[in-house]
């Protein structure tokens, strides 16, 4: 490593620990970690850079790599029941280091590495009518089809509901979001016998309406876009994540999993310069 890069990684770890403690103090800290849990949301995971996917599409090894990392700093996974049952019960709290890993949308890619990871209790979120097909917001990415789906849960992942068509939920009326919120859990229910509590909203949009109908058609609790840890106050329908993006490492992943929130402009700036610095140098 040339010395400039090294000043930029020592820069990147001090970014990474001053934010953290200013993220709150000690006796704070303390408190977040054992009340409270964070959660990730993955998007694809073929690692192909495609144009407007970039962020979006980690590589399977990079995927892998995060998954370690977490094991490795004793990070204990939440599986649905975990994540419903906190904020059912007001006695329940969290053991440390808890982290839920969820992954919407059902691409077909997602198939190999989920499977390789089926132990990791990951949460995949499907738009029931939309599996098989063509992911029409994401370029016409292959997704999942149902007999893939039941591979997947028989193996221990769970299938959740990304509502039935992949489209914002607050511009429906009202009796088709009944119907894509009802009909959801039907499908899931009908193809593989199983019940989904937890939905993710396609695209994080929710409103009063939309969380109204999600309750009333049996939902415990749904997952935002919203990034921030959740605690025993966070209303179980707008239960925040943050993306984890196809360039984050190490440090990255753990600072999403310790605060639920993007990494700090600061840091992100310097990430780019590293790449810069790399980059030059690979061109010589
Ligand atoms: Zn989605």
């Amino acid at each position: 490593m040339l010395r400039g890069e090294r000043g930029l990684a020592v820069a990147l770890d001090l970014a990474f620990w001053r934010g953290v403690r200013s993220a709150a103090t000690p006796v704070e800290w303390e408190r977040i970690a054992r009340s409270s849990y964070s959660v990730l949301v993955y998007h694809r995971l073929a690692g192909q850079g495609k144009r407007g996917q970039e962020r979006i599409d980690l590589a399977p090894e990079r995927f892998r790599q995060q998954l370690d990392v977490l094991r490795r700093f004793g990070f204990r996974t939440l599986a649905s029941p975990d994540v419903i049952r906190f904020h059912s019960e007001a006695q329940m709290s969290m053991p440390r280091r808890s982290v839920a890993l969820t992954v919407d949308d059902g691409a077909a890619d997602c198939l190999v590495p989920l499977r390789r990871h089926a132990g990791a209790d990951v949460q995949l979120f499907v738009p029931t009518r939309e599996v098989g097909g063509a992911a029409h917001w994401l370029s016409g990415e292959p997704l999942l089809t149902w007999a893939e789906l039941r591979l997947l849960a028989d193996e221990g992942i769970t299938i959740g509901s990304h509502a039935r068509h992949h489209r914002r939920l607050t511009e429906w009326r009202a009796d088709a979001l009944a119907a894509e919120l009802t009909g959801a859990r039907a499908d899931l229910r009908e193809r593989l016998e199983t019940s989904s509590e937890l939905l993710a909203y396609p695209y994080g949009d929710h409103d009063l309406a939309v969380r109204g109908a999600a309750r009333a058609a049996g939902y415990l609790g749904a997952y935002t876009t919203r990034t921030g840890r959740n605690g025993a106050g966070t209303d179980s329908f707008c239960i925040r994540r943050v993306s984890v993006h196809a360039d984050d490492g190490r440090l990255a992943v753990l600072w999403k999993c310790l605060t639920g929130e993007q990494l700090p402009v600061g840091w992100l700036r310097l990430r780019a310069m590293s790449r810069r610095v790399r980059d030059a140098r690979g061109r010589l």
